[in-house]
Formats: structure tokens, sequence, C-alpha cells
């Protein structure tokens, strides 16, 4: 917590308006307009609703193919296959654990419509490349910054390269409304669209701003909005992120600093960070040599009170994944190091904590 949560609770609870896009909807969207230079920020109940937005946007049909890594969250695949859409999953990168750059060109057919470049951690894509593709190709690029609020790619924010870029503030992220998200349109020619694909296809944000004297159904949509009741919280958060992410960063680097030892020795890889790459210090996780290795180190360090976790069961194949979607490539880095992850703990506040984890992984590694 940032310690002004409940007292702009407070304020939402005093106001009269508890619904979606009320003031603090506004302030939460002002301040992400201003850290990513969008267009338009929408902020959403979730990641996974801005997604979906994003794929209702790019107009997404049955038979549309969408690159994206297998080594990502269920919503970033979900949000398409929605609209009929097939998951084209390419092989990630050994060092970032991003998508492979170099291989999406082959994975491009006839029915490709988009990238999702997904910053796994909070560590970009590389987006130049990505970039360069789909202006050649003519395809949508969809940022999936979930983990990534305040990264940054040679010095541009993630979530801002692209036709659309989202966030996370689920609980698990950094910056944090409980359940949260935000969507980030950057041509002006869609913010309207957005705006009534939002507003379960109506025009009601542009009839309460007095731009249209009828409010109707104009277009397919949901209802999106987080309560202002949320938007409270987020913005309390929102306030203070650079400090929470200062915090962070400095637990990550601890962390960082002390394996580095073992990293030399070969028990272990770091996570690696390009150097025109910031990150926030979403998440701290180590490569195992193998599955084997992993599950025992979990096991003994569960054991110890320390809880640790994995991430991601590869999407194509994931039951849903081999139906919904096919691999466009060989899967071998994705299938080997998604065995080989675990993630440890860092919250602010963890400290003395940390120290124990270092010298239990030291212990049960070295
Ligand atoms: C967390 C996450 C999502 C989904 O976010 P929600 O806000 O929980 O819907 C999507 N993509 C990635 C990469 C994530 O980490």
């Amino acid at each position: 917590m940032s310690g002004r949560e409940l007292f702009y609770i407070r304020r939402a609870h005093a106001g009269s308006h508890l619904s979606g896009d009320g003031p603090f909807t506004k302030k939460c969207e002002k301040w992400l307009r201003k850290k990513t230079h969008c267009q338009k920020a929408l902020i959403t109940h979730s990641c996974t609703g801005a997604l979906e937005m994003a794929g209702i946007l790019a107009g997404i049909r049955p038979g549309d193919e969408i690159i994206m890594p297998s080594f990502a969250f269920v919503s970033t695949a979900n949000a398409f296959v929605l609209r009929g859409g097939v998951p084209v999953f390419v092989d990630i990168r050994p060092d970032t654990l991003n998508i492979d750059e170099k291989k999406i060109e082959n994975a491009i057919t006839r029915k490709t419509r988009a990238i999702v470049a997904l910053h796994y951690g909070g560590i970009s894509c590389e987006m130049d490349a990505i970039l360069r593709l789909a202006k050649k190709y003519g395809l949508w690029l969809i940022e999936d910054a979930a983990q990534g609020i305040l990264c940054s790619y040679k010095g541009k924010p993630l979530g801002s390269m692209g036709d659309f870029g989202v966030f996370s503030f689920h609980e698990t992220k950094s910056i944090i409304s409980g359940e949260g998200g935000a969507l980030l349109v950057h041509d002006r020619r869609f913010v309207t669209r957005a705006e009534i694909i939002r507003e379960k296809g109506t025009n009601r944000s542009q009839f309460l701003r007095g731009q249209t004297d009828k409010y109707t159904w104009r277009d397919i949509g949901s209802s999106y909005l987080p309560s202002d009741i949320i938007a409270a919280f987020l913005y309390a958060q929102l306030e203070k992120a650079s400090w929470i992410i200062q915090k962070r960063l400095s637990l990550w680097n601890r962390y960082h600093d002390a394996f580095e030892n073992l990293e030399k020795k070969g028990k272990l890889r770091r996570p690696t960070v390009p150097s025109h790459c910031r990150h926030n210090a979403h998440l701290y996780y180590l490569l195992l040599p193998d599955t084997k290795k992993r599950d025992k180190f979990m096991r003994q360090i569960n054991q110890r009170g320390i809880h640790t976790v994995f991430h991601y069961v590869p999407l194509h194949s994931s039951p849903a994944g081999r139906r919904f979607g096919r691999a466009a490539t060989s899967m071998k880095v994705t299938n080997r190091l998604s065995g080989c992850l675990v993630r440890l703990p860092l919250w602010i506040g963890m400290e003395k904590q940390m120290s124990r984890v270092i010298h239990e992984t030291f212990r049960l590694l070295s």
C-alpha cells in the first residue's frame, strides 16, 4: 500500500459518483496519458478487458491470425480467440524470454493481422525489429505491457510504441488496484470507437461531454469500466508509482548481486536486462539447469517456509492452446526454459526475509 488508498476511497464515497468515469478515473487516465504520451488512456476492470478491447478495435475476425509468444498469460491469447482469431505461437529468446523477433517474419501468412509484443517482467521486446515488420506487412502491433508500467525501450515508454498498449493493475503486479487495467490508444482515429466499445457499445461518453444530443447503441462493446472506488485506490498507487518501483528495484538488485556467484559457477542463470531497456522490478526469477532441479529446489525451499512459484505453462501445449492456436516455429526455447524458471518472493518491506531467501537459496544450490 502507498498510504492514501483509503483516504481517496473515502473521498470517492463522500462524492456522488461511484460508477465508472468519475473524478478518480479521470485523474488516473490523465496520469497514464502524461507518462506514456498516448492520445487516450482508458482504465478498465482488467488488463484482460483491455486486451479484448484491442481485439475488437483491431477488427479481428474469424480465421485471422495473431502472432504472439507461447510463453504468455492466457488472456493474451483468449482476447483474440473470443473474436474467432487464431493465436500463432512463436518461440522466445533465451535471454529475455520475450518473443524472438527474428522468428516472426517466417510465421507471417496471408491471414496474419496482428503481432502481440509481450514485455516479460517489464523488460522490453526488441521493438525496432518488431515495428519494422508490422509496418512492412501492414499488421497491427499490440503491446502487452501488463507487467511494464514505467518501463522503457531506448527511452520510449512500454505501451507507447504499438497501435494499442495495455497495462494490468491486478494485485500480483507492481502498481495495483486489486483487479484493474488500462488501454492506451495512440491514433486519434480510434479514440471514439474505443470509448464506445468500453461503454457497452454506446456513445455515452460523447453524450456526457455534450458532443452529441442522443445516447444510443452504436457498435459492439461490453462493460469494461471499473468503478470510481477502484480508480480511487489506483490513483493512490499511481501517485506513488515511482517510489514503489524504486523500492522494488533496490530489492531486485540485491537478489541480482547476491546470485552473481552462483551464476558464475553455472548453478543458475539470472535475468538478462539489455542495456537499452529500463525495467520496473516486476518479478525476480532464476533459471535452474533443468526441470528436475527446479522442481526439487521449489519443493525444498517451500518446505522451509519460502513461497516460490513458476509460470507459464506454455500456451501451445495447453488444452485450449492446442484447440484454438498453432505453433509456427519450433518451441524448443519455450519448452526448455519454462521448465527451469522459478520466481522468488519480491515485495516492499521484505528486507529481512530477503536475507533468508538468499541464504536458503545458497544452501540448496551451491
Ligand atoms: C497479468 C497479465 C495479464 C492479465 O491481467 P489482468 O489484469 O489480470 O486481466 C495479461 N498479460 C500479462 C502478460 C500479464 O502478466
